[in-house]
């Protein structure tokens, strides 16, 4: 059995994220490390967005860069600009030969399919693989997406469109997301907010075909690229054990009410690479407690009233943009959190506050 200093359980976004951030940083000259990695292959298989709120190490993976966002319902649109904080979108095939080739440069730093072969016992654990207690309730973000490509200039690149709900509800949460990559290029993902055992929500591809014929009146496109892939929104089990600790998904690092789990991956690097000589007894990375709190509020609320989310994601965009971003992407002041909070309908949040 081979013995490593650290062992990095799952090399996805979490785990590459922190090998190479550990290895920029030359904290791993003297210390050897093992990434657990099932995979046969590294192929795009997510495209992860965000705003950019704190630099990351992965500029050079980015496809498109804007400066504005819409939001639709079926009565009301708006354009919000983002100049402050660009909405950004990482090409995850670039992502992992970026850093793969990167890390296999370094002898320190080795590979392996499964953890049969690792002596544990001294190493330190960063464990990306998250547990799920079996709960039908809980709710999901699920997605599926294609990139597709026109003869003709058919998008408007300049501006993504964050959330369109001017589509069917089925007593869900429901709307599509449009990444337009190039004038003639764009990814398009149905998106439902629902309870994880909904399958009758799942007739995904028929979902995407009629929306770019019927309300985007698209009739000639080529596929180029598809994906799909579900977020949970509740935290997985936070079972501690010594020497080991979660990252990535398995960590904490979605926010629940959005998905949203990239930045956070980045940040959390950042923070055990600061701490990785003391690691053992460093406090864990955490989203901050306000952010869990309200989350679970605003989720509370979905869950009673799916039909009204529209108009709520809607109206938080109603306010200023850098306020509605920096809340989305734990960077909030007082002043931005109770900006968002006064644009809320009062009575519902109240009650789900206390439980109603
Ligand atoms: C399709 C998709 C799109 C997303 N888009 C966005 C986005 O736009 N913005 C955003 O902020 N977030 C997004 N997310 C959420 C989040 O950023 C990603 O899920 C991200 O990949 C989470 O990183 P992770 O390391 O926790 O998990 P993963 O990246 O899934 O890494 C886990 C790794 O563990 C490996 N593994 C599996 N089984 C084992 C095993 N038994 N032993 C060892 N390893 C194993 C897997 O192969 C995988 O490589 C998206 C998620 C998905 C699924």
């Amino acid at each position: 059995m081979k013995e490593f200093d650290y062992v990095i359980i799952g090399g996805g976004c979490s785990g590459l994220s922190l090998a190479y951030e550990l290895e920029i940083h030359k904290k791993l000259e003297n210390k050897t490390l093992v990434i657990i990695e099932p995979r046969n292959e590294y192929k795009r298989d997510k495209t992860w967005s965000f705003w950019k709120t704190i630099d990351h190490n992965f500029s050079d993976c980015v496809i498109k860069s804007w400066n504005n966002f819409s939001i639709q319902t079926s009565t009301k649109s708006k354009d919000v600009k983002c100049d402050n904080f660009q909405y950004q979108s990482i090409d995850s095939g670039l992502f992992y030969r970026k850093i793969n080739e990167k890390l296999k440069k370094n002898k320190n730093i080795f590979f392996s399919k499964d953890i049969k072969g690792v002596d544990t016992n001294s190493s330190f654990i960063f464990n990306s693989l998250p547990t799920f207690k079996k709960n039908h309730n809980d709710l999901w973000q699920h997605f599926y997406g294609v990139e597709i490509e026109t003869q003709n200039s058919l998008f408007n690149d300049s501006t993504v469109n964050l959330m369109d709900f001017n589509c069917e509800q089925r007593n869900s949460v429901h709307f599509f997301y449009i990444l337009p990559f190039q004038k003639n290029k764009a990814l398009i993902e149905t998106t439902w907010l629902s309870k994880g055992n909904n399958d009758s929500l799942k007739d995904y591809d028929n979902q995407i075909k009629d929306y770019i014929s019927n309300r985007l009146k698209i009739d000639n496109y080529k596929i180029t690229y598809k994906e799909e892939g579900s977020i949970p929104l509740f935290y997985p089990l936070n079972i501690k054990e010594k020497n080991k600790i979660n990252i990535g998904t398995a960590g904490g690092m979605t926010r629940i009410s959005t998905g949203y789990t990239f930045l956070n991956i980045q940040a959390q690097s950042k923070y055990i690479r600061k701490n990785i000589d003391n690691i053992k007894s460093s406090r864990i990375f955490k989203i901050k407690a306000k952010y869990k709190y309200l989350d679970k509020i605003f989720l509370k609320v979905l869950e009673n009233n799916s039909q009204k989310m529209p108009g709520i994601f809607f109206e938080m965009f109603n306010t200023s943009s850098d306020s509605a971003i920096k809340f989305l992407s734990n960077k909030s002041s007082i002043f931005d959190d109770l900006s968002i909070i006064l644009k809320m309908p009062k009575w519902i949040f109240i009650k789900a506050i206390f439980g109603k």
